[in-house]
């Protein structure tokens, strides 16, 4: 009921969602002033609480600028308002913080140093001039110094840093940019920089940025603390600096991400449309593969073989400055050997980047969780590929209400994910979880979200791969903690990512085509089509069953693929020599390969359409061995660039006890003859993808009208590949369904988290 004095009302509003940390209360008390308004704003552990009373219209007015002015970080989920009669405030104020046990807020990930923030340590009459850790409310660390919440700053890294007075008066005002920003700090009162040698002893010298910049100019490879931990920096246009440091880090092939410093720089080195401008200025301002231009100074030795490079803006003062000052483009890789977690602390760094770097830049500003930089392209619509700073601990949206639960991936690209309420917290990427340091990064990071979001989980999820790290991890806690344990199939864990990505209920056709991942009948599944919900699924078709000689090696090693398939297809005269792909092999390993065949020894047999990327890629000579992930149908997908041409491979979809399944035969047999004609790779490559892209349309289409489901989710790896992902999305577009791919979640298997405890939670619903 309305009551009111005259024309004078009470509203009490609650906020839930980002609020706290990105300026909200700053932003309350402002309003509260342009419409004239009395009462109070505080923080809770949970929300925001206002109250606020005036004249109706100007109550009217600080609705209608609370919805739509919002300061740029904030994000509102719920917003509940009520009236009542005013009780007679003097003024408006904010204040102290309530903390109420058991409740939770959202968190925002670290951000983007802001223009404002930027100005100020460009300018030499600032007391910030040239100062690395300036931040505000609006941008800099976040989520990568809070050790608890409510987020405030003795239950962060900065605990240590004693404010100035001049800091200590921003950190009060509540019209200042810097009200509570909790990392705020300046030169007399903050963090420093340090350059030390590959030893660990202090350079001196007093500019340590210019002096890292003329280090980096000559060629030298530097480890620099940044955000969420050491990124390994060289000069991007050096041919020797760039070799130096694969040789180091052990990464041959492997594409490198590059730094440059503004817009206008990228332009020189790569095509950007307005989408991927907009996606590098973002806040969380990642990594963006971007078309890379033949006339870019940047050497190819940064992403061999590849025709899109990674990109990124910088995004701390430190950057900014380092960019300013060697005006190079800067290789920035993540800090670490191989597959290992990326180094954060300085001593870690010091043993484990031992040998890679020349000198470390490092400060005083501890990281308390680690945190990749997130990889994105924009095919449509934007695609996060490695989800972590800008985006995590930001929780994906679900459309309903999930008990708590913790699901703890698959092998590869691991993330966690824990659901509660209306979010799944997805975590940021882990990694390969194939080495103890990971394990530890995964555990600790566990531990970090359980406590942040005040989740006890009653239901743990895990792959049904047997020997997957996350999976023994997850048995091992499911019996400690007494908990349900739900295994769930790898690909239908995919599609239910998918479509929690998109908001969709609704059982939907899926297509899951990824390299790996562990089948209901124990063999390697990656090329299926699922009719699934959050609940089940069918298989209902797949990529016919052929065999890997050796396993792990096939994948290693494409042209064993290739040579299984080969042989297990078109049989033994198929293996000419005069293949591209088969020339280089060694004739004793052919023909241990064919006993290894024959004898069906450790040669699992694999439906996934990885592989027949592989094989396709080897067999045509493009990539017969790699050195990272996915490497031959990468290059397969590159060599197809800029051709356009129609037709494809013929193949056959057999009806087998219900289920469908594409058999290959005829497309290799038409793929050795175009060799033999002599058809240039990059048609032949252009050709495959069409064949993959009707194989799907196909199936989709069969299984659409025998089911009535409409809708086609696209999940898995393999839908990395922009090619395939558009023609297949613009073919069953066409064909009137209605298509999900991924965006805010990896389509690899970095998304297979979300779907686990989607799953997990809908197998175990109460009642
Ligand atoms: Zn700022
Ligand atoms: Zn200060
Ligand atoms: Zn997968």
């Amino acid at each position: 009921m309305t009551q009111a004095i005259g024309n004078r009302q009470l509203l009490k509003i609650s906020v839930r969602g980002v609020v706290q940390g990105v300026g909200f209360r700053p932003f309350i008390y402002q309003l509260a002033q342009k419409h004239k308004l009395k009462g109070w704003v505080l923080n809770t552990s949970g929300s925001v609480l206002i109250e606020v009373e005036g004249e109706k219209a100007d109550l009217d007015g600080f609705l209608s600028d609370l919805k739509e002015n919002q300061p740029p970080q904030a994000r509102i989920n719920e917003l509940s308002v009520s009236r009542q009669p005013p009780v007679g405030y003097h003024r408006f104020e904010i204040r102290p913080s309530l903390a109420q046990a058991g409740e939770y807020q959202l968190i925002s990930p670290d951000l983007a140093t802001c223009d404002p923030c930027r100005q100020d340590f460009l300018d030499p009459d600032n007391r910030r001039y040239r100062y690395p850790f300036t931040n505000c409310t609006n941008c800099g660390p976040r989520f990568t110094i809070i050790e608890d919440i409510p987020y405030d700053r003795p239950l962060t890294t900065m605990r240590r840093f004693r404010m100035c007075p001049a800091c200590q008066a921003e950190y009060d005002d509540p019209l200042n940019r810097r009200f509570h920003a909790q990392p705020n700090a300046c030169p007399t009162c903050g963090p420093s920089l340090e350059l030390a040698d590959a030893q660990g002893n202090t350079v001196p010298g007093r500019d340590v940025i210019a002096t890292s910049s003329q280090l980096l100019k000559g060629g030298k490879i530097l480890a620099i603390r940044g955000l969420g931990g050491y990124l390994l920096a060289c000069d991007a246009t050096s041919k020797a600096a760039v070799s130096a440091l694969r040789q180091r880090k052990k990464r041959p092939a492997k594409p490198l991400a590059v730094m440059v410093a503004d817009l206008d720089e990228v332009r020189e080195h790569c095509l950007v449309s307005n989408e991927e401008e907009e996606l590098l200025t973002s806040p969380a301002s990642p990594i963006v593969l971007l078309k890379w231009q033949s006339s870019s100074s940047i050497t190819t030795l940064v992403a061999p073989g590849l025709k899109y490079l990674g990109v990124m803006l910088p995004y701390t003062p430190l950057h900014h400055l380092l960019m300013k000052d060697t005006k190079l483009p800067l290789v920035m890789t993540s800090g670490n050997l191989s597959e290992e977690p990326i180094a954060k602390d300085n001593n870690e760094a010091l043993t484990r980047l031992r040998g890679i770097a020349d000198y470390f830049l490092r400060h005083n500003r501890d990281i308390y969780s680690r945190y990749d930089d997130s990889v994105t392209m924009v095919a449509g619509k934007t695609t996060i590929i490695r989800r972590a700073r800008g985006y995590a601990p930001y929780p994906i949206h679900l459309p309903f209400n999930a008990r708590p639960v913790l699901a703890c991936g698959a092998e590869e690209k691991n993330t966690f994910c824990l659901l509660k309420e209306g979010h799944a917290f997805l975590s940021q990427h882990i990694g390969d979880m194939e080495n103890e340091e990971t394990l530890e990064h995964f555990e600790a990071t566990i531990t970090l979200y359980q406590k942040m979001f005040r989740i006890g989980p009653e239901i743990i999820a895990c792959d049904k791969h047997p020997d997957y790290l996350a999976t023994r991890w997850a048995q091992v806690k499911s019996e400690e903690e007494r908990l349900p344990l739900v295994s769930v199939q790898h690909h239908h864990a995919h599609i239910v990512s998918c479509m929690v990505d998109n908001g969709v209920k609704e059982p939907v056709i899926g297509v899951a085509f990824d390299g790996t991942g562990y089948g209901s009948d124990g063999h390697i599944w990656g090329g299926e089509f699922l009719v699934a919900d959050y609940k089940g699924f069918q298989r209902r078709g797949h990529l016919e069953y052929l065999p890997l000689p050796g396993g792990a090696a096939a994948i290693k090693k494409p042209y064993r693929t290739a040579i299984g398939y080969l042989y297990h297809l078109l049989g033994e005269e198929a293996l000419s020599r005069k293949l591209p792909g088969l020339g280089r092999v060694d004739e004793v390993e052919l023909e241990l390969i064919k006993q290894q065949l024959d004898k069906k020894i450790n040669s699992p047999l694999t439906s996934s359409c990885g592989r027949l990327f592989d094989a396709v890629s080897a067999l045509i000579g493009i990539r017969g061995q790699i050195d990272y992930d996915a490497q031959a149908a990468i290059e397969l997908e590159m060599a197809a660039d800029d051709i356009l041409i129609e037709g494809g491979y013929p193949f056959t979809i057999e009806l087998k006890d219900g289920i469908r399944i594409i058999r290959l035969k005829e497309l290799f047999s038409g793929i050795i003859s175009e060799l033999s004609s002599g058809v240039a790779l990059a048609k032949i490559s252009a050709k495959f993808h069409n064949t993959v892209t009707r194989m799907i349309v196909q199936m989709c289409c069969q299984l659409a009208e025998q089911s009535g489901i409409n809708t086609v989710a696209l999940s898995g790896g393999v839908f990395q590949n922009r090619r395939l992902l558009q023609q297949v999305t613009t073919t069953l577009t066409a064909a009137g369904l209605k298509v999900l791919a991924h965006h805010q979640v990896p389509t690899n298997d970095g998304g297979i988290s979300l779907g686990q405890a989607v799953i997990a939670n809908n197998i175990m619903k109460r009642g």
